[in-house]
């Protein structure tokens, strides 16, 4: 039930100043962040993570030749994030892929709106301001690619009784 999730801020996030209000999302919410860095990212680290057989699977060749270009050599940060049932959480706290689907109260329906006709008509990869993993099998292998075991820091938090239920 204790998962662990890998989460970036992109380029678009860290570039406006949401670094903060991002991981502030995740911590006020119980969940530890126990891995974090600021990376800028080469093309072997985003064809990694962005592989090409789900993406163009999924989206088309298009959008992840857009990803691609518009996720290498930028500043990112990469975040381990546990908690209870964290991958699916974490998501729910993102919000909807399209960001003009995405209600408010998430990160990418506060601080995002445009949707795919607009990144289309632009020839851009949809800015939604974070990536998180989809899926444990995802979470796994997304924080491999982005962290060595011995980054990843155990520790506990004041309040992590009241979250993990282990007040009484
Ligand atoms: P998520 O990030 O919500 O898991 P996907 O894994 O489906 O979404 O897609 C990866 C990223 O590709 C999205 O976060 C978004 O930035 C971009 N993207 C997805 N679909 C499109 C699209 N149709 N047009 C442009 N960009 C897209
Ligand atoms: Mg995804």
């Amino acid at each position: 039930m204790i998962e662990r999730t890998l989460v970036l801020v992109k380029p678009d996030g860290v570039a406006r100043g949401l670094i903060g209000e991002i991981i502030s999302r995740f911590e006020q919410r119980g969940l530890k962040i126990i891995g974090l860095k600021i990376i800028k990212s080469p093309e072997s680290l985003i064809k990694k993570h962005y592989d090409f057989n789900d993406i163009a699977k999924r989206k088309g060749e298009f959008v992840w030749k857009k990803l691609i270009k518009g996720l290498t050599n930028q500043v990112v940060v990469a975040m381990v994030v546990e908690g209870i049932e964290a991958i699916p959480f974490v998501r729910k706290i993102c919000g909807d892929t399209e960001p003009r689907a995405a209600p408010p109260g998430t990160i990418r329906g506060d601080f995002a709106h445009h949707g795919y006709a607009y990144a289309d008509a632009k020839n851009i990869p949809v800015n939604n301001l974070v990536h998180a993993s989809s899926g444990a099998k995802d979470a796994a292998r997304e924080i491999k690619i982005w962290f060595k075991e011995d980054e990843l820091i155990t520790y506990k938090r004041a309040d992590e009784a009241w979250h993990y239920g282990d007040n009484i």
